[in-house]
């Protein structure tokens, strides 16, 4: 079936990719994420996207979701999660965390960028909107809101902006919007970082993401909406060696580190700072980047 591109107006096709159900959250949620809502693909804007999903629904399943998310065992040395540590330790080899630096973030949950990017600069101001309050005892911390609405709410300047595993959230029919408020809330030479699943080198469909990139149309993207790339970065794509070499085995591993991490979380309450800082340190270290599937990684700047 054919249909225009929302975007560019192009003709574009929507039997090219399937959500695929949730094993996890489909009895939870079988009214809101629903699998037959089709992903169109524009290869003019070179990206893939679901228009019909309804805003609502969507509200309502975030709502629902993160309510009973709360962790009661909470890592000490959080600054070291291997998915923030990493996305500072990338940022900083590509672009300076100056001091004062005003920073946004789009949707941390409980934890967010904040403590991994203190390691590095201490003097920042930190701004975010989540429909959870995230758990931080730093200074200049301010929650602009559970939600923002592109179309109708103000940012405060801005120097940069962060994304994690945000931006394959959002509507498609707020996208261009977003991008626009966001160039003109960042100052000058403003960045923003980006990091999203690469669904479409995983091939895997799942609701709510509701945005699907590969690299080029990524760059695309942003460089219509004014902004150069930095850095960019695909990793663990599928005909990555090291990926081929890894056993299948995975529901096995899963399940031998989640008993780890359990135990791991319960005996660190009782242990002096430095052996955990320790530990926290150097399991990083051996176990590099937090995850095994593909991503996407990007800097661009105004
Ligand atoms: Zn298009």
């Amino acid at each position: 079936m054919i249909k225009s591109c929302i975007f560019c107006n192009e003709k574009v096709i929507y039997n090219k990719f399937f959500y695929k159900e949730r094993q996890d959250l489909a009895e939870r949620f079988k009214n809101i994420l629903d699998v037959s809502l089709k992903i169109f693909t524009c290869e003019n804007c070179q990206f893939s996207y679901c228009p019909d999903v309804s805003k609502k629904d969507l509200d309502k399943f975030y709502a629902e979701f993160y309510i009973n998310k709360i962790e009661r065992n909470q890592n000490r040395f959080v600054e070291f999660n291997s998915r923030f540590f990493t996305q500072v330790n990338y940022y900083i080899n590509h672009c300076k965390l100056n001091k004062g630096l005003r920073i946004l973030e789009v949707g941390p949950n409980q934890q967010g960028i904040l403590p991994s990017i203190k390691i590095f600069q201490n003097k920042v101001t930190y701004f975010y909107y989540d429909q959870i309050d995230i758990n931080s005892k730093h200074d200049d911390v301010h929650k602009l809101g559970s939600y923002w609405d592109p179309h109708k709410d103000k940012l405060p300047e801005i120097d940069l902006i962060w994304m994690s595993h945000s931006l394959e959230h959002i509507h498609p029919l707020d996208l261009d919007q977003t991008i626009k408020s966001f160039y003109n809330a960042l100052a000058k030479n403003g960045r923003i970082f980006i990091e999203i699943p690469n669904d479409i080198a995983n091939l895997e469909f799942l609701l709510p993401h509701v945005l699907f990139f590969k690299k080029e149309g990524l760059i695309k993207l942003f460089q219509n909406h004014g902004f150069k790339v930095v850095a960019i970065s695909s990793i663990n794509e599928k005909n990555d060696t090291i990926e081929k070499n890894k056993p299948t085995k995975i529901s096995d591993e899963n399940n031998n580190s989640n008993f780890f991490l359990k135990t791991y979380l319960f005996i660190q309450k009782f242990l002096p700072d430095r052996l955990v800082k320790k530990f926290a340190f150097s399991h990083f270290v051996k176990n590099g980047p937090y995850t095994s599937l593909p991503i996407i990684r990007m800097i661009v700047e105004k």
